[in-house]
């Protein structure tokens, strides 16, 4: 790192926050060879590693942020080093040392709108519940058997409120009582952890928490990963526990409970993209895949690396607020491949990855080739 940090400061801090992990780092190289990363350009997770363990200055301040915390290196150490802790312990680094790089600077209005308004596409407050604007959806009240938690990007972005209202029309269909909390919710935090800033994490988590529990809330639905993976596995550090379930699981439990009948037929060939978050981060695998395989007449089709070997769309660990050069997206690689094998609907489950694989669908000149659908937009279709 070009910062003047002492080593041993960032070796204690990475310890503190990853264990013992990063010393028994052989240098073997097989995290490089896994890493999505190098199917684009030249980027060394080792060489990281090796700096923070052995202060060998290599690598530039940008590298640590490239990392979208895919998890793909961590299944293939031999040493179970824990290259995302020690990444993030990086940027935490980095973070209160005050670092800034003109790379930095969407991240940073990212950090004060989310320290402002509690969401970060500098968007107010106010407007976050907007989306439900003609759909039936009322405020969250303790009766309701389940709270809707719809994500940023799903309140405001333009495309992905889309997922929101396949979601809500979805839940009207089977009957469930739900609610939302609007105003009241905040971002989930996941992304801003994962780029160091570690004090807007813990405020947007103990600000939901105390939401949560002030309005009764014991399940939660998430439509992205990262809420889905933050709320289950990192708000249990705050000593809250909620039932948390993604869109996946819960579409899945729907229709073998009967609630939901898949009533038409949808005769598309349909490949899916696993999300890192939805996948391999937390296993969720055959709920979507289930879900989709429901539907008559869809032909559901693999791509090469699925499942755990799934490729990354690069949105993770605060990259979607990182431009990321159009030839060195992984997203792009994602697409050309559903189109080489003649999928007409690319599906997902996770709004990060839409978004990338949209641009990567327009950027590329594929609008009339194929489609980028969540889940949700599917199976709305044929209710
Ligand atoms: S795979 Fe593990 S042991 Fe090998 S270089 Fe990477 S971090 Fe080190
Ligand atoms: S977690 Fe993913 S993106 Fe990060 S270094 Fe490992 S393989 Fe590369």
């Amino acid at each position: 790192m070009d910062i003047e940090t002492p080593i041993n400061e960032v070796i204690e801090e990475i310890k503190e926050f990853g264990g013992d992990a990063v010393k028994f780092c052989y240098q073997c190289g097989k995290c490089d060879t896994v890493c999505p990363w190098n199917k684009v350009t030249n980027f060394s997770i080792r060489k990281l590693i090796r700096e923070a363990t052995f202060g060998i200055p290599e690598v530039e301040l940008e590298e640590v942020w490239r990392c979208t915390t895919c998890g793909k290196c961590p299944q293939e150490c031999p040493r179970d080093v824990r290259q995302i802790d020690d990444v993030v312990a990086m940027r935490r680094i980095a973070t209160e040392y005050g670092v800034s790089s003109t790379l930095l600077k969407p991240v940073r209005s990212a950090s004060a709108c989310l320290a402002a308004e509690g969401n970060p596409l500098v968007q107010e407050r106010s407007k976050r519940a907007d989306w439900t604007e003609g759909l039936d959806v009322k405020p969250f009240t303790e009766e309701m058997e389940i709270l809707y938690f719809p994500c940023c990007y799903v309140c405001y972005d333009k495309r992905l409120k889309e997922v929101a209202t396949a979601t809500v029309r979805i839940l009207n269909k089977a009957g469930v009582e739900f609610g939302i909390l609007g105003t009241q919710e905040n971002c989930c935090g996941e992304s801003i952890r994962k780029t160091g800033n570690e004090e807007i994490f813990k405020s947007l988590a103990r600000e939901n928490i105390k939401t949560f529990i002030d309005n009764g809330v014991k399940k939660i639905l998430v439509s992205s990963p990262h809420c889905y993976h933050t709320l289950k596995n990192e708000y249990p550090e705050f000593k809250a526990n909620f039932e948390v379930v993604h869109i996946t699981q819960y579409l899945h439990e729907l229709i073998s409970e009967g609630r939901l009948q898949v009533s038409k037929g949808y005769e598309k060939k349909v490949t899916y993209h696993d999300p890192c978050y939805l996948g391999r981060h937390n296993g969720i695998y055959d709920e979507p895949r289930e879900v989709l395989g429901k539907i008559p007449g869809l032909e559901l089709s693999e791509m090469a690396e699925i499942r755990e070997e799934g490729l990354c769309c690069g949105m993770g660990g605060g990259r979607i607020w990182i431009d990321t050069k159009m030839d060195e997206r992984f997203s792009n690689i994602r697409v050309e491949e559903a189109v080489a094998m003649g999928a007409e609907v690319l599906v997902t489950s996770c709004p990060y990855c839409i978004d990338a694989l949209e641009e990567s669908r327009s950027g590329l000149n594929y609008e009339d080739a194929i489609q980028v659908k969540d889940i949700t937009e599917i199976l709305q279709e044929v209710l």
